[in-house]
C-alpha cells in the first residue's frame, strides 16, 4: 500500500519509538520507509503485514509437480532461455529449468528481458510459484526467483513476503531486507505488546492476543497459527471501523429528532387508488411499509434503498414523497445528472397526471428569472416536490417545510455530503438514498453502516429474464445470422464497442471499421452510430433515429450505459466483452429486456481468456441478479476498485481485512460493536474505557475517520 498512513500507536509506548532507532534503519532508510510505506515508528513496522508467505519447509522436485498444487518451491538450474514473438511489441520469454528429476518451464509475458539479464544459466536458484501443466509440461508463470545460496531452506518455515515499491527496490530495500528488519524488531520487543481489545471479548470469541498475533503474523510457525493471527488482526481492524460507525449512528439518532408523519392521507391514497397504472410488486410494498414505519417513528429516517436497474425505485420514491406532502411537508428528489433529473421530472409529472401537486425542476441550467421564480415558490411553500441535481442543496435554496429528501444514485453522494444535508437545519428531513448499483451486504454495512437498508429484490411482473450467451469472435457469421432474424421480426439491436481512454484512438478506429463492416454485412438495414466524442447535437439526432425506430441497429460505445430506454430493442451485442468490467456489462445488459419480447445479450470475446475474464463471462451468462454480480465483482476486483467506493468516502484504509472475503468477520465485528453501544450508549462505562480511548486516538490520527463525526 502506497498511501502514507498515520501511526496507530499511543505516545510513550515502545510502539511509538522512531523507526530510525531500529538497527539497520538509520536516517536515510527511515526517509524512504516513511515516504514509501508510511512507516515512521516501530508500531508502523509491526503493522506492515506480509502480503504472502512461502512454505519454505519443503522443496519439491520437478517430477512430483502437478497442476493441482498451491505455491511451491523447486531448487534447480536454468538450462536455456527461449523467446517467442507474440505480435507487435509483445513477447514471451521462457526459461527451461531442471533439478535433475525433470525439466519445466518458467514463463514471463512481460519483464522477460529483465529476467534474461538477471538470472544466469547454470546458477542454482530457488524458484517459487504455482505450477500449471499443459501438454504434460509443467510451467510456472512469473515465478519468484532467489539464488539458492542465500536461502537457509529447511529452517525457514513460512517465509513472509513484504510489499516494496520501485523506489525501495532501487535503494536495495527488498522484501528480504524488510523481512530482516521486521525480524530484528520483533526480537527486540521483550515486553508484551499492549492488548487493544477487552479481555471478555477476546476470551469469548477465542481470539489470539494482540502480542501473539503481531509476532505470529510476521513469523508464523505453521498455517494454522497464521490463520488465527490473521483472524485476530482482521477482527480488530473491522471492529474499530464498525464501532466508529455504530457509535456515530447512535449519536446521530440521539441528537436529531425526526418529523413525525402521523398519517397517510389524500394524496397518497388518491394516487394509490386512482393513478397508479399497475399494481406494486411485493418488494415495493414492503419497502413503502418500511418507509412509513420510519417516518412515523419520531426518529429521523436514513434509509438506503437498493434495487437493480428497472426494479421500480422511482415509484417508491414518489410514494414516499407523497406521504411527506400528506403531512404538510415538501419533498425533493436529487439525481446525479441533469438528464436524469429531467427524466425524473417527466416521469413524476406523468405518474401524477391531473393531481393537484406542483412539481418543479431546479438544476444548473435553470437560470435567471425562472430560477428566481422557482426559489420564491419554494420558500413560500407553493412547490410541493422539487426535482433537481445537487443544485437543490445549495445554500441559496430555501424550502418552507422540507420533510423528505430522496437521493438517487447513492454512490456519488457520500457520507460527508449527507452530513452536510443534516447540518442544514436543527430538524433534518427524512432521507432516502437509492442506488441502482447493488452493493454487497458486507460492503454496505461498512460503507453505509449508519443507514438502514431496504432492498427491492423483485422486478415488476411480465419481464422475461434476458438470455445471455458467450460467443467467440471467430463465430461472427452465425451471430450476424441471429441478429438478422431478430431484426426481421421487428426488433432492434445494440452493438457496443469498447472505448477506454488509454487507447481511445485505436478504439475509435475500431468502432469506425466495425461500423463499415456491419454496413457491408447488413446492407438491408439502417444504422445509427454514437460515441462520446460526437457533438451532443449529432449524438441526439442519431439516438433519436434509433428511438423512433428509423434505424434498426445502434452502434455505440458505453455512452449508452445510462438513461437510454428503447423497449423495442431486444438484442445487446457487446464486442470485446473481455475488456469490460462486470458492473459495466450488467449495466449495458440492462438496456434490453424492457419490453414484452424475449431479450438477448451476447458477449463476444477473443478466444484466449484470462481466468478472471472467464469467470466474469460465466457469471454474466449464469445470472441476471445484480446482487450476485456485485458480490462476484467485489470478490474478483477487491473493494478498492469497486465503482463508487472512492467517491463515497470510504472512511478508512484497511490493512489486513478484506470486505469481500471476510464477510463473516465483518458481521461478527458489527454485532460486537452494536452490543457495546447498546450496553454503553453514552460511552462512559469504565468496562469499555479502553475502547473509547483507542477510538479517540485513532480518530485523532485518521483524517477520514474524523470527517464523519
Ligand atoms: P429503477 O429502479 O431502475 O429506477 P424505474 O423506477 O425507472 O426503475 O422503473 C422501471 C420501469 O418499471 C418504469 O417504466 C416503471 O414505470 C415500471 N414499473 C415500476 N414499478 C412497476 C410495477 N409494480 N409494475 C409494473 N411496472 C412497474
Ligand atoms: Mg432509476
Amino acid at each position: 500500500m502506497n498511501t502514507p498512513t498515520v501511526s496507530h500507536t499511543s505516545a510513550g509506548s515502545i510502539e511509538a519509538t522512531d523507526i530510525q532507532f531500529l538497527p539497520g534503519v538509520g536516517p536515510a532508510r527511515k526517509k524512504i520507509l516513511s515516504t514509501e510505506l508510511g512507516i515512521n515508528t516501530y508500531g508502523d513496522m509491526l503493522m506492515n503485514f506480509p502480503y504472502k508467505y512461502v512454505d519454505r519447509s519443503r522443496v519439491y522436485t520437478v517430477r512430483e509437480l502437478t497442476g493441482e498444487m498451491p505455491f511451491v518451491q523447486i531448487c534447480g538450474r536454468i538450462l536455456s532461455f527461449e523467446t517467442f514473438d507474440m505480435g507487435p511489441r509483445k513477447e514471451r520469454v521462457v526459461a527451461h529449468f531442471s533439478d535433475g528429476t525433470g525439466v519445466m518451464d518458467l514463463t514471463w509475458f512481460n519483464g522477460g528481458q529483465y529476467a534474461k539479464k538477471t538470472y544466469r544459466i547454470g546458477t542454482q536458484y530457488v524458484v517459487f510459484g504455482r505450477p500449471t501443466v499443459f501438454n504434460g509440461r509443467v510451467n510456472v508463470v512469473h515465478p519468484d526467483i532467489d539464488p539458492a545460496d542465500t536461502m537457509e531452506l529447511s529452517s525457514m518455515g513460512m517465509q513472509p513476503y513484504y510489499s516494496t515499491t520501485e523506489v525501495m527496490k532501487k535503494k536495495g530495500i527488498t522484501s528480504r531486507v524488510m523481512e530482516r528488519l521486521t525480524k530484528t524488531l520483533v526480537e527486540k520487543l521483550r515486553e508484551q505488546l499492549p492488548e487493544t481489545l477487552p479481555e471478555f471479548m477476546t476470551a469469548r470469541l477465542h481470539l489470539m492476543g494482540r502480542d501473539e498475533a503481531l509476532r505470529t503474523i510476521h513469523y508464523p510457525k505453521d498455517a494454522r497459527q497464521l490463520e488465527r493471527a490473521r483472524v485476530r488482526l482482521k477482527f480488530e481492524e473491522l471492529f474499530y471501523v464498525q464501532l466508529n460507525i455504530v457509535r456515530y449512528a447512535a449519536d446521530h439518532r440521539r441528537k436529531y429528532r425526526g418529523y413525525v408523519f402521523t398519517h397517510v392521507g389524500d394524496k397518497f391514497n388518491t394516487f394509490f387508488h386512482r393513478h397508479l397504472p399497475f399494481t406494486l410488486t411485493e418488494a415495493q410494498k414492503r419497502v413503502i411499509r418500511e418507509i412509513r414505519r420510519d417516518t412515523a417513528s419520531g426518529r429521523q429516517m436514513n434509509r438506503l434503498l437498493q434495487g437493480d436497474v428497472g426494479s421500480g425505485k422511482t415509484l417508491v420514491a414518489l410514494m414516499s414523497m407523497l406521504i411527506a406532502l400528506d403531512n404538510g411537508y415538501q419533498a425533493c428528489i436529487m439525481a446525479p445528472t441533469e438528464i436524469l433529473a429531467e427524466q425524473h421530472l417527466a416521469t413524476i409529472r406523468d405518474f401524477l397526471g391531473t393531481m393537484d401537486i406542483r412539481v418543479e425542476l431546479l438544476t444548473g441550467i435553470v437560470k435567471g428569472k425562472r430560477r428566481k421564480e422557482v426559489l420564491e415558490a419554494l420558500s413560500d411553500g407553493r412547490i410541493d416536490i422539487l426535482v433537481g441535481t445537487h443544485a437543490v442543496i445549495e445554500d441559496t435554496v430555501r424550502f418552507a417545510r422540507l420533510g423528505m429528501v430522496v437521493v438517487d444514485e447513492q454512490h456519488r453522494f457520500g457520507v460527508a455530503q449527507r452530513a452536510r444535508l443534516w447540518s442544514k437545519s436543527d430538524n433534518p428531513p427524512h432521507v432516502l438514498v437509492m442506488t441502482a448499483t447493488p452493493i454487497p451486504r458486507t460492503l454496505a454495512m461498512t460503507l453505509y453502516g449508519d443507514l438502514d437498508v431496504s432492498v427491492i429484490d423483485e422486478l415488476p411482473p411480465g419481464r422475461k429474464p434476458i438470455v445471455t450467451s458467450h460467443v467467440f469472435d471467430n463465430r461472427m457469421a452465425s451471430l450476424y445470422d441471429g441478429i438478422r432474424r431478430q431484426i426481421r421480426q421487428g426488433r432492434q439491436v445494440y452493438i457496443v464497442f469498447p472505448l477506454i481512454e488509454e487507447s481511445e484512438k485505436m478504439d475509435l478506429k475500431n468502432l469506425e471499421d466495425g461500423y463499415e463492416t456491419l454496413r457491408e454485412v447488413f446492407p438491408e438495414f439502417s444504422m445509427s452510430k454514437v460515441h462520446g466524442r460526437m457533438k451532443p447535437k449529432e449524438k441526439e439526432v442519431e439516438m433519436q433515429k434509433f428511438v423512433s425506430g428509423e434505424t434498426q441497429i445502434l452502434v455505440a460505445t458505453t455512452v449508452i450505459e445510462v438513461g437510454v430506454n428503447v423497449p423495442n430493442a431486444s438484442v445487446m451485442v457487446i464486442l470485446d466483452a473481455q475488456r469490460f468490467g462486470l458492473s459495466q456489462l450488467h449495466q449495458l445488459r440492462g438496456r434490453v429486456g424492457r419490453g414484452a419480447d424475449q431479450s438477448f445479450c451476447i458477449l463476444v470475446t477473443t478466444y484466449k481468456l484470462s481466468e478472471d475474464t472467464r469467470k466474469r463471462i460465466d457469471i454474466m451468462c449464469d445470472t441476471n441478479d445484480g446482487f450476485r454480480i456485485a458480490e462476484a465483482d467485489l470478490k474478483l476486483r477487491g473493494p478498492g476498485d469497486l465503482e463508487g467506493t472512492q467517491q463515497s468516502g470510504m472512511a478508512f484504509d484497511l490493512k489486513i481485512a478484506d470486505i469481500a472475503r471476510d464477510g463473516q468477520i465483518v458481521q461478527m465485528a458489527r454485532d460486537e460493536a452494536q452490543a457495546v453501544i447498546d450496553d454503553d450508549p453514552m460511552c462512559e462505562k469504565t468496562a469499555y474505557a479502553m475502547l473509547w480511548n483507542r477510538l479517540r486516538e485513532m480518530k485523532k490520527t485518521n483524517i477520514n475517520w474524523a470527517a464523519i463525526s
